[in-house]
C-alpha cells in the first residue's frame, strides 16, 4: 500500500513513499534565540521550521516547507476556483520597466538594484506591476480576452528598513501576487469584488480570525483597497472598527471627528506664563493646573522643494497643531497639497531657524507668515487654550483663533480614538491590532497608462486596460497563525496549515515487533486514508518525543504501547487538549481520526 496517492482533499502534498520522522530533518531547539521577540518567531525556530541565515532572510526546514506549500495550495485552489490563471513571472526584472512606470526613482531603497555583467540595471521583484502590465500589453489586444486575471506565488525580496519578527517581516519572502486587466471600471470593480471574496474564503480556510478593513489608496486614490488582517496583539497594524456596524479601517484612513461641536467664546486673555524645563504638554497642563484637553500641540513638518533649475531651495515649513491628547496622523498628513509630494519632520535646526525657538515650546502664534499652519478638525474648534510661546520656558494660556492668530486651515489629520463615533454615526469605535495578511487593491490606470498597456475595442479603438492588484504574504501567514494558535507547550495549527496532521508515537519501536507492527499498520492505513501522517521511529524518550510533537503542533496524536495494545487499545490526544487522553480500539482509530 506505500506510495499510494492521497485521495483526501485534505492530502494536497505529493504522496511520498514514507513519512518516517528518522529520516525527515527534525531539528527543534529548547531555548529560543534571544532576538527573537515575539512568540511566532520563538517557536519556528525552536520548533525547527525556519532557520535564520541573515536579517529577514530564512531558510525552510522541511517541516516549515510543508506548512507553507499547505497554505500555498489552499490560496491556489481559491485564486483557480475565481477564475484567476497561475503563472510565474521572473524574479530579476529590468531597470527599463520600472524607469516607465516611474517607480525606478520613487520605490526608495526597498527595492534591491544590481548591475549584472554588461552594467546594466536590474531589480530583484518586490511586486510586479510593471512586469505584469509589459505581459499584459503585449498578450491582450482584443476585448474578446478581457478579462484576465494572473497570479504567480513567487519570491520577493524588499529591503526592509527594520526586518523582525521573523516570517511576519522578512526581506526575502513568498508572496501570491495577482492582477486583473478589465476593460473599464465597473468590469475592474467586479473583479475587485471577485478577489475580495475569494480572501474570505482563503483566510477562512486557513483557520484564522481576521477582518477585512478599509486601508489607505495613496497617490491612486479612489476607494477600493482592503487589507486582510489577522487579529493579534502582536500585528503591526491598528485597525478601528465599530461594534455596532461594519465600519473597520485601517487606522491611517479611519476618519477622525471633530469632537468640539462649535468653537467656545473666549473668556480669557492671552498670557505668556513661565515654564521652564516643560517641554511636554502634560508638565506643562499639570504645573499649570489644567486639563491635557485645554492644551495643543505642534508638529512641525517639512517639504522639500527645488527652484526652476532643479536646485534644493529652503523647504516648505508646515506647522500642524493637534490638541495635545490626539496623535499626528502621518497618511491624512501626506494627503495635505503643500505635503503631497512628499514630507518628512523638520530638524531641529530647521525648526529654530524657523519659529527662532526650539522644540517643546512653539505655537502658531506670532509665527512668520511663509509657516503655513493647519489645525486638526478638533484642535481648530479649541478656544482659550494653550500652546507654545516661541521662547525657550514660556507658554500662552487663553489664545484664541481668530482673536490671537488668523484662523488655520483645518483637515482631519490625527489618528481616531477609542470613544471617537464611528463615520457612519452607529456607534463608538473601538481599537485592535492586526497583523495585514493580504491586500487587495483597484488600480485603475495607473500602470496601464504609464506602461501605455490597451486593448482594442469593439470599434477597432484602443483603450487603457483598467487594473487592481492582490497580495498575500503566504509566509508572513505562518506567522500569524502561530500568533493565533499557540500554549506553553507549542504551536497549535489549524489543521488545515499543519505540517501534519496526525502523529504516530510507537513506545519502544524497534524493540517490540507488537508495537511496530501495530503502528506500521495504523501508519499504512492512516496514509491509505489519505491522512497526512508522520510515524516518529527516532527510538526517544517518550517525554522528550511527546514534548517535540507538542511543540511542533501537529494536531492529533497516536500514541502505541504495548501496554495499550495488550487490551486492543491506543492512546490518542488532541493537540488543544493535550492533556485529556483517550483510549481508542486499534481497530477503531483510522476511522476516529478520519471523523476528526
Ligand atoms: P506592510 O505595510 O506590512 O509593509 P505592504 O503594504 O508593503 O505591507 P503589499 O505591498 O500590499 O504590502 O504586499 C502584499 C502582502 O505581502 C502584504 O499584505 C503582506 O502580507 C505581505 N508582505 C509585505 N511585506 C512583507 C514582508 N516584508 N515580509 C513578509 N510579508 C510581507
Ligand atoms: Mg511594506
Amino acid at each position: 500500500m506505500r506510495g499510494k496517492k492521497c485521495t483526501s482533499k485534505n492530502c494536497t502534498l505529493i504522496s511520498e513513499k514514507t513519512m518516517r520522522a528518522r529520516s525527515f530533518f527534525i531539528s527543534t531547539l529548547k531555548e529560543a534565540p534571544s532576538d527573537a521577540d515575539i512568540v511566532s518567531q520563538q517557536l519556528m525556530i525552536r520548533a525547527g521550521m525556519i532557520k535564520k541565515l541573515a536579517a529577514g532572510v530564512y531558510t525552510y526546514m522541511p517541516m516549515g516547507l510543508r506548512s507553507l506549500r499547505k497554505i500555498e495550495n489552499i490560496i491556489r485552489e481559491e485564486m483557480n476556483r475565481a477564475g484567476a490563471i497561475e503563472l510565474l513571472l521572473p524574479m530579476v526584472q529590468p531597470a527599463e520597466l520600472w524607469q516607465e512606470s516611474g517607480r525606478w526613482e520613487k520605490y526608495g531603497p526597498e527595492l534591491l538594484r544590481f548591475k549584472d555583467r554588461h552594467q546594466r540595471d536590474f531589480v530583484i521583484q518586490p511586486t510586479s506591476e510593471e512586469v505584469i502590465t509589459d505581459f499584459a500589453r503585449q498578450e491582450i489586444r482584443s476585448w474578446r480576452q478581457l478579462p484576465v486575471n494572473l497570479y504567480q506565488i513567487q519570491t520577493k525580496f524588499r529591503d526592509e528598513r527594520r526586518p523582525r519578527f521573523g516570517v511576519m517581516r522578512g526581506r526575502e519572502f513568498t508572496m501570491k501576487d495577482g492582477y486583473s486587466f478589465d476593460r473599464d471600471q465597473e468590469g475592474a470593480l467586479k473583479s475587485y469584488d471577485k478577489m475580495y471574496e475569494a480572501y474570505q474564503r482563503i483566510f477562512t480556510r486557513l483557520g484564522l480570525t481576521f477582518r477585512a478593513v478599509a486601508a489607505d489608496t495613496g497617490s491612486i486614490g479612489g476607494d477600493r483597497s482592503h487589507e486582510f488582517q489577522v487579529i493579534a496583539d502582536t500585528g503591526e497594524d491598528l485597525i478601528a472598527y465599530c461594534p455596532e456596524s461594519d465600519f473597520a479601517a485601517n487606522i491611517e484612513l479611519a476618519p477622525a471627528p471633530c469632537v468640539i461641536p462649535t468653537r467656545g467664546q473666549a473668556t480669557e486673555m492671552m498670557q505668556k506664563v513661565p515654564t521652564p524645563g516643560k517641554e511636554k504638554c502634560e508638565a506643562v497642563v499639570e504645573l499649570l493646573g489644567r486639563e491635557l484637553t485645554s492644551s495643543m500641540k505642534s508638529v512641525v513638518l517639512a517639504a522639500d522643494r527645488v527652484n526652476e533649475k532643479g536646485e534644493a531651495i529652503e523647504p516648505q515649513i508646515v506647522m500642524i497643531m493637534l490638541r495635545a491628547d490626539h496623535d499626528l496622523n502621518e497618511v491624512k498628513a501626506g494627503k495635505l497639497p503643500e505635503l503631497k509630494e512628499g514630507f518628512r519632520f523638520a530638524t531641529d535646526e530647521e525648526i529654530v531657524k524657523a519659529f527662532g525657538c526650539k522644540p517643546g515650546y512653539l505655537g502658531p502664534v506670532g509665527i512668520k507668515s511663509d509657516i503655513v499652519v493647519y489645525a486638526d478638525l478638533t484642535a481648530a474648534n479649541m478656544s482659550d487654550f494653550i500652546c507654545g510661546a516661541n521662547e525657550e520656558g514660556f507658554h500662552i494660556t487663553g489664545v484664541n483663533w481668530g482673536r490671537d492668530l488668523p484662523m488655520p486651515k483645518t483637515a482631519d489629520l490625527r489618528n481616531v480614538v477609542e470613544g471617537d463615533m464611528s463615520p457612519d454615526g452607529k456607534g463608538a469605535i473601538k481599537l485592535q491590532r492586526g497583523i495585514e495578511v493580504g491586500h487587495v487593491f483597484y488600480l485603475g490606470t495607473k500602470y496601464s497608462q504609464a506602461l501605455n498597456a490597451t486593448y482594442l475595442d469593439e470599434n477597432g479603438k484602443p483603450q487603457v486596460l483598467e487594473m487592481g492588484c492582490y497580495g498575500i504574504g503566504v509566509s508572513r501567514l505562518l506567522g500569524a497563525a502561530i500568533e493565533q494558535g499557540h500554549d506553553e507547550q507549542g504551536i497549535i495549527w489549524p489543521e488545515s496549515i499543519a505540517p501534519f496532521t496526525t502523529v504516530i508515537c510507537p513506545m519502544n519501536y524497534s524493540k517490540s515487533e507488537m508495537v511496530r507492527e501495530a503502528a506500521d499498520k495504523i501508519y499504512e492505513d492512516l496514509k491509505a486514508a489519505g491522512v497526512d501522517v508522520i510515524l516518529d521511529d527516532r527510538e526517544m524518550r517518550p517525554g522528550v518525543m511527546f514534548a517535540e510533537w507538542e511543540l511542533i503542533g501537529v494536531p492529533h496524536r497516536i500514541v502505541v504501547g504495548e501496554r495499550g495494545l495488550k487490551n486492543g487499545e491506543v492512546e490518542y490526544a488532541y493537540r488543544r487538549t493535550i492533556k485529556e487522553k483517550q483510549m481508542i480500539k486499534t481497530e477503531d482509530i483510522v476511522q476516529f481520526i478520519l471523523n476528526r
